[in-house]
């Protein structure tokens, strides 16, 4: 017997076994590495929506409930001699019915936006002159919640915009600059334009986000956590509608921010 020619041939043999074996376990730990981050995203996403469910339940709730309390305040005989009660009051109920609104609204928009039929209905606009309205009426609308700066820089230029999905995306981004400032909130609303993009900053004094949930605030029903989730209102749902709008004019969203000093939102927009 050759030795030398036994130890190649039980090598050749042994290899094929070997290598047979090596590549099952890759695949083994392949598939497992798929798996198990598949389970901890499908984790993250029901804990989302749980989260979503549990967020829309309290803000539902809430309004109804003031609803019911006036009504019933309103029923009682002794109410209607005092006007100025029933003022305050039937103000009550107006200005919760508008937040039920708002809410069903909000809902409904972004339920349209997943429908595949969604389609804008662009039409070639002065944006600074948009802006400026969309500003004011912002103001308006929240009693002069907040000190907003104006700079139009991009010289009256004309973008294609769906003006109403446009005012709602450029709404969420103010409103979220107001809510998510914990001092008199002042905020700057730009604008530049250059060859290719038209770029609208609106840069806030808020709270800031935090380095690790950055990544996440434009997917649906994300919403950084404050401890208390009903401290500050919301669904987790505006900065996704942003996201879509920016996204379905050609365009897109990015954020920069410094936890306690602010953050700032721009969106490019297509020439
Ligand atoms: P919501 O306001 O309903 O929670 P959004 O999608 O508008 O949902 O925002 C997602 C998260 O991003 C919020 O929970 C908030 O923590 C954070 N965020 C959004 N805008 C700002 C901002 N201007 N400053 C600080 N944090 C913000």
């Amino acid at each position: 017997i050759d030795m030398n020619e036994l130890d190649s041939l039980v090598f050749r043999k042994a290899f094929i076994s070997i290598l047979l074996i090596t590549v099952s376990i890759l695949i083994v730990v392949i598939v497992f590495w798929f798996t198990w981050r598949n389970l901890i995203e499908e984790k993250r996403l029901s804990g989302l929506k749980s989260d979503f469910i549990n967020n829309m339940t309290h803000e539902l709730k809430t309004p109804l409930s003031t609803i019911t309390v006036a009504g019933r305040t309103l029923e009682k005989a002794q109410i209607n001699s005092d006007p100025v009660k029933v003022l305050e009051t039937a103000k009550m109920i107006s200005k919760q019915s508008v937040n039920l609104n708002q809410l069903i609204n909000t809902i409904l928009e972004v339920s349209l936006l997943e429908r595949t039929e969604f389609e804008l209905d662009k039409q070639k606009v002065n944006v600074d002159e948009l802006m400026h309205q969309i500003v004011g009426s912002f103001l308006t609308s929240c009693d002069g919640c907040a000190e907003i700066n104006e700079e139009y820089k991009a010289n009256g230029i004309s973008v294609s915009v769906d003006i109403v999905y446009f005012t709602t995306m450029i709404n969420n981004l103010l409103g979220n600059a107001v809510k998510y400032c914990d001092k008199d909130p002042v905020i700057l609303v730009s604008t530049m334009a250059d060859n290719n993009d038209f770029q609208i900053s609106i840069t806030d004094n808020g709270v800031g986000i935090p380095h690790d949930h950055i990544d996440h605030i434009f997917e649906k029903f994300y919403r950084v956590p404050h401890g208390n989730i009903h401290k500050t209102k919301g669904l987790g749902l505006g900065l996704y509608y942003v996201k879509r709008i920016a996204t379905a004019h050609g365009g897109d969203v990015s954020v920069s921010s410094r936890p306690d000093l602010g953050s700032i939102f721009r969106i490019k927009l297509p020439l």
